[in-house]
């Protein structure tokens, strides 16, 4: 399958998966995941209609960015540095994996340096699993609003990576507790705090994800085929 047939059999399925739970594809933002994925493949796919790419290492954003620049969005998906936060200024629209404070106030002033803001989103650490980073959800609110301080970002959601299973209908009750966790805080009044995305769901989980509510889902190897780590 190419990478053009791949990406319409993912917007099928998110069309189907719309129509089950009464929502609108135009809704849902298709992120690609490209960690891995060289630029020629990358280009095929923004040929093909992809306008959002994810990558979760900075290194390859900086790498990947000169050739393919702002012709598409980029998405940090991956654990940050507080070091390396400074070379996504200029080149990121959103960063969804914010785990720590420390990071989140790197961001404010990396960015508040630079006169520029951006829109974040908090990972959620659902399944409470040791090997993932991400915030439990009975630290939301004290995160919050310690988040509430800083001026130069927006708290715009909830990201999260869900605990891998073998039925992925079990992976259902973790994004229903994202969306009750999403749904607890989109109407809070805390500063800065303005819930618009609930970033959940990728190949083997993305139709549920959606079912419950996701309106961001990251897709790597659904639409690229399985990654090759080694180079
Ligand atoms: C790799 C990755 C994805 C995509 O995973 P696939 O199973 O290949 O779709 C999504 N989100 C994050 C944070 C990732 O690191």
């Amino acid at each position: 399958m190419s990478i053009c047939e791949n990406i319409a059999n993912i917007k099928r399925r998110i069309e189907a998966a719309c129509k089950r739970s009464g929502r609108e594809p135009e809704d849902i933002k298709l992120i690609a995941v490209t960690k891995t994925v060289d630029t020629d493949r990358i280009k095929e796919a923004i040929n093909c209609g992809i306008k959002f790419l994810g990558e979760n290492k900075v290194q390859e954003i900086m790498d990947k960015y000169p050739e393919l620049g702002s012709s598409v969005e980029w998405h940090m998906i991956g654990h940050l540095q507080t070091n390396k936060v400074k070379y996504l200024i200029d080149k990121v629209s959103m960063i969804h994996s914010v785990d720590s404070l420390k990071l989140l106030g790197e961001i404010d002033k990396r960015f508040g340096i630079s006169n520029k803001s951006i829109d974040v989103l908090i990972e959620i650490n659902i399944g409470r699993e040791k090997s993932k980073y991400g915030v439990f959800p009975e630290n939301l609110e004290g995160f919050l609003k310690e988040a509430a301080k800083y001026k130069n970002i927006k708290i715009a959601g909830l990201m999260t990576v869900a605990p891998a299973v073998i039925n992925p209908e079990d992976v259902r009750p973790y994004f229903v507790k994202m969306r009750e966790l999403f749904e607890n805080f989109k109407s809070s009044q805390i500063n800065n705090i303005e819930f618009k995305y609930l970033s959940m769901g990728m190949t083997n989980d993305f139709e549920i994800a959606i079912e419950e509510g996701a309106n961001i889902i990251r897709v790597g190897t659904g639409i690229f085929g399985p990654r090759n780590y080694i180079k």
